[in-house]
């Protein structure tokens, strides 16, 4: 294979169909391990399921110091129910813009780590090096990373960039999340007789009544502000002339950096009573470095002088992968940085600018650059 520009690479990871669910991540995966491999990694493959598959690749490595760690994930979301006017597969270019599903969110990512990480591939024998880890299944749950994290492959990192879509600007961490559906159990009984069943659907409603009420007691974090809550779901009942003998409803709960989810979780269990049984899909703590970290600040000078202005300490809302990585990468500092747009994620003509990609691959070699002076 020869090596390919940062765009033309871009284009050639979105070829492959990596649409989460069903995921497939596997072809991508192999692809960007193969490159890797040419380069001088070595590569590592793990899959949680089958065709499942992350990639785990380093080069350099001594015993001064841990590697830096760049990561960010291969699937993408749906195409939504809207029609696409470009083709979401085959790369179509408008001027600066590069359109197609996952360029922002975050081939174009992936694509940036690959070409800085090609830079370097010959010159990080003897230095602290870097380790690269693509993941699976990221889109709605981390799932890959969280698998990942339980194996013996990551290894250590020192510090991590996360080249989730932030248009090259450095936020030094992002809101945790906790997931749940809160599921009531009712008697049931005909539509004409309700006396005699039991409404689960009344039950649930009393429970959203509740946690839109619920208070977070002041929580707030100085950048990353407050903790929200949103009900995204409410299921329940068979029919219309039937008393409802069960009803769900679904939570999603953005934490602030501080917050205890174990302990937030007892308030909504006593909130929301006994009857409710509550089933955690997704619990991941925020992530925030503070900004006076010597590393961090490196991160905005560096980020800064590609930017054009010094940036600011700021959070995203959104999750990462970055959660379930730093329970083997101990208190690594961590950014999220990377060339896509944060707005245009998940959307319909879905693009990212060529411009930011090309800034980004000349920020990621700056940061490889000086970790690994
Ligand atoms: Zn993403």
């Amino acid at each position: 294979m020869s090596a390919p520009d940062s765009i033309a690479l871009t284009k050639a990871l979105l070829a492959f169909d990596t649409i989460n669910p069903p995921g497939r991540e596997r072809d991508c995966a192999r692809y960007a391990g193969g490159l890797l491999q040419e380069w001088g990694f070595k590569v590592d493959y793990f899959e949680f399921a089958d065709g499942r598959t992350s990639v785990v690749a380093r080069a350099g490595g001594n015993d001064a110091g841990a590697p830096l760690c760049f990561t960010g994930h291969l699937d993408i979301v749906p195409l939504g129910t809207r029609k696409w006017t470009r083709d979401p597969f085959r790369g179509e270019t408008d001027g600066d813009r590069l359109f197609g599903r996952g360029t922002s969110d975050m081939k174009a990512g992936i694509a940036a780590i690959l070409m800085a990480a090609r830079s370097f591939s010959k010159k990080l024998s003897g230095t602290p090096g870097i380790v690269l880890v693509l993941t699976a299944a990221e889109e709605g749950g981390c799932i890959g990373s969280q698998h990942l994290a339980r194996t013996q492959l990551l290894g250590k990192a020192g510090a991590m960039v996360v080249g989730e879509p932030t248009s090259n600007y450095p936020y030094a961490g992002h809101k945790g999340s906790l997931k749940f559906y809160a599921r009531f159990r009712g008697v049931s009984a005909h539509g004409s007789l309700p006396h005699l069943g039991v409404n689960a659907v009344y039950k649930a409603a009393h429970a959203v009544t509740k946690l839109e009420g619920f208070s977070f007691e002041g929580k707030k974090h100085p950048i990353m502000g407050e903790p929200t809550m949103n009900v995204g779901t409410f299921e329940g009942g068979q029919g219309v002339n039937m008393v409802p003998d069960e009803a769900t409803i679904g939570v999603d709960i953005r934490t602030v950096a501080g917050m205890d989810h174990a302990a937030l979780l007892q308030r909504l269990k006593s909130a929301l009573g006994s009857e409710a049984e509550l089933e955690v899909f997704s619990d991941m703590n925020a992530v925030w470095t503070e900004p006076q970290d010597e590393w961090v600040q490196r991160v905005f000078e560096i980020a800064g002088r590609h930017l054009g202005a010094r940036p600011e300490p700021k959070a995203q809302t959104y999750n990462t992968d970055a959660g379930n990585l730093l329970r083997v990468y101990k208190g690594a500092p961590t950014v999220i940085l990377g060339p896509g747009e944060a707005a245009q994620a998940h959307q319909t003509d879905e693009y990212a600018s060529m411009e930011r990609i090309r800034q980004s691959v000349a920020i990621y070699e700056d940061l490889i650059a000086d970790w690994c002076r």
